[in-house]
């Protein structure tokens, strides 16, 4: 069974359609002329491989790889690998062009790229997916370079499989070459608070939005769900602020205790558990009936299209924090919109991570590392400026925050374009 049958429960919808809806509505907004519309639409570069792997039993199994360029107008494009035997053009297409967005929204000097490769990572041993991984970097020796395109973890992978990206593309230019990508392990030039940074931003957003509708977070609940990377450090520092985690959840189900849920020991049980909740002590319920929980502040931080036209008119939430990419589809926002819910979207709320990719990336080429300190306070920053700026624009066009998240970015990604000049890659 895949991931999304655990997970989902209803249909999905295409997900660059969901990506294209809403820019067209921002694109409206801010008046995007048709020529600007045309090229920032259009993903620059896709490249699709076909990688063969050895595998333990000695045959040879070929998997379907993808990297997508969606815009390279503010930098070198930036953006994750996914492992998931659900990765499929259109879902990295959509991740890459929400890669543009995440990157303009909090002004860092990246475009929008995205990879996968579609298999599944869990039952493939150590040495299948280094081979895999390694192949795959050879085949895109052209497309990446740390001022090219520069990858980092996303579902499925993390720091080891950046570590062998790293030390293949260093091997094929013949020198070393840790910028090339980032969320790789701290001894081999990863950042500091990089692990923890997606869910940090997070929590930065979430405290942002009470501090807007006015709500205290001591006595706020929270449903959480997911609980990998993100969901998990997500969970533990929103706790941290003193709300009620009240539910998690990962492929196995859901877990809820009205009581308030202890993330940190959930954790430990998760990691001396085979990375999964399976069994937990506490009462469960369906990842469907989290969602529908009477909670002040919902984070869907597992995969894309959880909230959709069938399930948001039930939605309880007065804030929706999106830690995953994708995780509300566009049938679903204005259902949210009139039962007056706050929803800080993906590109902003979950664009902590990719910032301290920047801080990665930056380090790497100073060749001088920062304390953690550092990178909490900067990352904090850009993330409260960006979270501002947003709600800004909601209030100048009276908008969501989506929207206004992608008014924001695509006028900034559009004013680079018009002084750069069209370009391809
Ligand atoms: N995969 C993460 C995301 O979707 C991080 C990307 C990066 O750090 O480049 O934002």
């Amino acid at each position: 069974m895949s991931q999304r049958d655990n997970v989902i429960k209803h249909g999905s919808e295409n997900p660059f359609e969901s990506m294209k809806q809403r820019f067209d509505q921002a694109a409206k907004i801010i008046g995007l002329d048709e020529s600007d519309y045309n090229v920032l639409i259009a993903p620059q570069k896709t490249v699709i491989v076909n990688i063969p792997v050895t595998m333990d039993d000695g045959k040879v199994k070929v998997f379907e790889g993808f990297r997508v360029v969606h815009n390279a107008n503010l930098g070198p494009s930036k953006g994750g690998i996914r492992y998931s035997m659900d990765v499929h053009l259109d879902e990295v297409k959509a991740l890459a062009a929400w890669m543009t967005w995440k990157c303009a929204v909090v002004g860092i000097p990246y475009g929008g790229g995205k990879g996968g490769i579609k298999c599944d990572p869990k039952s493939m041993s150590k040495g299948e997916l280094e081979r895999l991984t390694r192949s795959y970097t050879d085949m895109m020796v052209d497309v990446f370079g740390p001022d090219k395109d520069i990858p980092a973890p996303d579902m499925g992978t993390g720091p080891q499989e950046m570590a062998w990206i790293m030390d293949e593309y260093s091997k094929l230019v013949g020198r070393s070459s840790p910028a090339v990508v980032t969320g790789k392990p701290i001894v081999l030039g990863g950042s500091l608070g990089r692990v923890e940074a997606t869910g940090r931003g997070v929590m930065v957003s979430t405290r942002a939005a009470l501090g807007k509708l006015g709500i205290s977070p001591i006595g706020a609940t929270c449903a959480v769900q997911g609980f990998g990377n993100v969901g998990s450090i997500s969970a533990k520092l929103i706790a941290q602020q003193g709300l009620k985690i009240v539910a998690i959840s990962d492929v196995s189900g859901a877990y809820y205790s009205a009581e308030g849920i202890n993330v940190e020991e959930a954790i430990a049980y998760r990691d001396s558990n085979n990375g999964t909740l399976e069994g937990y002590k506490l009462g469960k319920i369906t990842n469907a009936e989290l969602l529908e929980l009477d909670v002040t502040v919902l984070v869907p931080a597992a995969m894309e299209d959880q909230i959709t036209e069938e399930n948001a008119s039930r939605i309880k939430a007065k804030i929706i924090v999106e830690g995953a990419n994708g995780p509300t589809s566009a049938s679903a926002d204005h259902i949210l919109n009139e039962k007056g819910i706050m929803v800080v979207p993906d590109i902003l709320a979950n664009a902590g991570g990719v910032t301290v990719s920047y801080f990665e990336w930056v380090q790497n080429r100073l060749g001088y590392y920062w304390t953690e300190e550092r990178v909490y306070r900067r990352a904090d920053r850009v993330m409260k400026t960006a979270f501002e700026g947003v709600y800004a624009a909601s209030l100048k066009y009276n908008i969501p925050m989506r929207i206004a998240a992608y008014a924001v970015s695509i006028a900034r990604v559009a004013e680079v374009e018009k002084l750069r000049g069209k370009f391809g890659l």
